[in-house]
């Protein structure tokens, strides 16, 4: 454990520190200290979700939970930085049952709303969050707590994740389907998935990578992985949704091949909750979503 090294070699006085790369000293201090801003960060409120829209046909649906980190002295983090560091560390077991209560809490508030009840939140779940014991349970109990209907929660999984432990995978899988909790592949295409497999998992969607997204047009091998994809979704039964839409062109190329949702900068970038509330009542209107309204209009 880098803070443990770091912690030792302090203690041993200043000669120990001589049998260290100096470079490698380095890269240990600079991880353990982010393993501590991350602790500090989380006990004071650092952390928060941004929410990217999914749009289906021209309405949102709901959001994609991304997680945020200002940091006091280094501004804004990004997850790609701390994420994995989190995973490495454990640290992302409290931060994970943070996101899903905070995911769980917004999804509840919402339902309050007529006009935002019917969004669904998708939350990335890591590998060692989801591998460890009280998975199930800490996912009912955010549900339960905040009382956030099962359905409109949605949890997107790796393919690393999956392959993980086929059979803690089922069976996790299955007891959140049990409370209508969906679950959809992430990144796919990048990983190692077989076909086989893919048919007994309980998945309801598959997310296309945003790497084959980016040269759809471009490049032929991209644009048939793409192709390939909804087609194979389409024919085992699942949703399909593309993320890293960026130009127009790109979201009527998957239109054109039958993929209707997606997300990405083209809609709209990960906003604050305010924003993407503006945005939801703006795209989908304040009457659409509630025929009591639409009959007090008229
Ligand atoms: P991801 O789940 O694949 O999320 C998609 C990433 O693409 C997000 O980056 C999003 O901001 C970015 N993105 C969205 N639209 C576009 C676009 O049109 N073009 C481009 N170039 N990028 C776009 P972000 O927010 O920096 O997150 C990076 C990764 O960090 C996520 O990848 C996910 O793996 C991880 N992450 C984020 N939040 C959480 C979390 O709460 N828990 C866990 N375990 N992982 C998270
Ligand atoms: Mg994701
Ligand atoms: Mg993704
Ligand atoms: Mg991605």
């Amino acid at each position: 454990r880098a803070d443990l090294a770091l912690y030792q070699a302090k203690n041993a006085g200043r000669d120990t520190l001589r049998f260290y790369d100096p470079q490698m000293q380095a890269a240990v201090s600079a991880r353990a200290a982010l393993e501590l801003d991350m602790r500090i960060g989380l006990a004071q409120g650092q952390f928060e979700l941004y929410y990217q829209p999914q749009i289906d046909r021209g309405r949102i649906t709901g959001a994609e939970a991304l997680l945020r980190w200002r940091h006091p002295r280094d501004g804004f983090v990004s997850p790609a930085h701390f994420i994995p560091l989190a995973e490495e560390t454990g640290l992302i077991l409290p931060l994970g049952e943070w996101v899903l209560q905070a995911a769980c809490a917004q999804l509840a508030r919402w339902a309050r709303h007529a006009d935002l009840a019917g969004l669904g939140l998708a939350v990335n779940v890591s590998p060692r969050q989801f591998h460890q014991a009280g998975f199930v349970a800490q996912v009912l109990a955010a549900l339960a707590s905040s009382g956030a209907q099962g359905p409109q929660l949605k949890l997107e999984l790796t393919e690393g994740l999956l392959l993980q432990d086929v059979e803690d995978t089922i069976e996790k899988m299955g007891q959140l389907k049990g409370y209508g909790v969906g679950f959809s592949l992430d990144d796919f295409g990048t990983g190692y998935s077989s076909l086989a497999y893919l048919k007994r998992l309980p998945l309801d969607q598959l997310k296309i990578d945003q790497s084959f997204v980016r040269d759809v047009l471009t490049d032929p091998n991209d644009a048939a992985i793409a192709r390939t994809v909804v087609a194979l979704g389409t024919s085992l039964g699942l949703r399909v949704i593309a993320e890293g839409v960026e130009t127009e062109a790109q979201r009527e190329f998957l239109e054109r091949h039958n993929c209707h949702a997606w997300q990405g900068y083209l809609f709209s970038p990960p906003v604050p909750v305010a924003e993407f509330e503006a945005l939801v009542r703006k795209t989908n209107g304040v009457d659409a979503q509630d025929p009591q309204d639409v009959h007090d209009a008229h």
